[in-house]
């Protein structure tokens, strides 16, 4: 039996809404519901990778379009800096199991993250 579709697939489907900013035939990006940025855009690719450790050679291609997508979003958004995360793991802070890049922007950010 095929798995179950993933949020960001169901969101991508239509089946739950989000605010989309952009989308094409291998990527969506959409504001993620819990802001921690004035700016705060996730940049998922439809195939449904759960995480950076998985991504395969065959899918170059796919995850450098993201960051395409990313700097796309970003100027439309006018941001000039802005931080792109990506999560792998729970104790990473993963919290949803496919891919995504968070674009973050419209504020200061401090480094080391904590
Ligand atoms: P992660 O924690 O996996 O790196 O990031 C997952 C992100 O998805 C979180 O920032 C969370 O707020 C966001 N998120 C979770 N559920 C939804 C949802 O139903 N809609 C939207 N737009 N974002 C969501």
């Amino acid at each position: 039996m095929a798995d179950d579709p993933t949020l960001f697939e169901r969101i991508a489907s239509g089946d739950i809404p989000a605010d989309l900013v952009y989308e094409d035939d291998r990527a969506i990006a959409f504001r993620d519901i819990h802001p921690v940025a004035p700016t705060h855009i996730l940049v998922v690719p439809r195939k449904p990778i759960p995480r950076a450790d998985a991504i395969e050679p065959e899918d170059e291609g796919l995850v450098g379009h993201l960051f395409t997508v990313a700097r796309q979003v970003a100027a439309d958004e006018g941001l000039t800096d802005y931080r792109l995360v990506m999560n792998c793991g729970e104790g990473a802070g993963q919290s949803v199991f496919h891919l995504h890049l968070h674009l973050l922007g419209g504020r200061d950010f401090s480094w080391p993250p904590g």
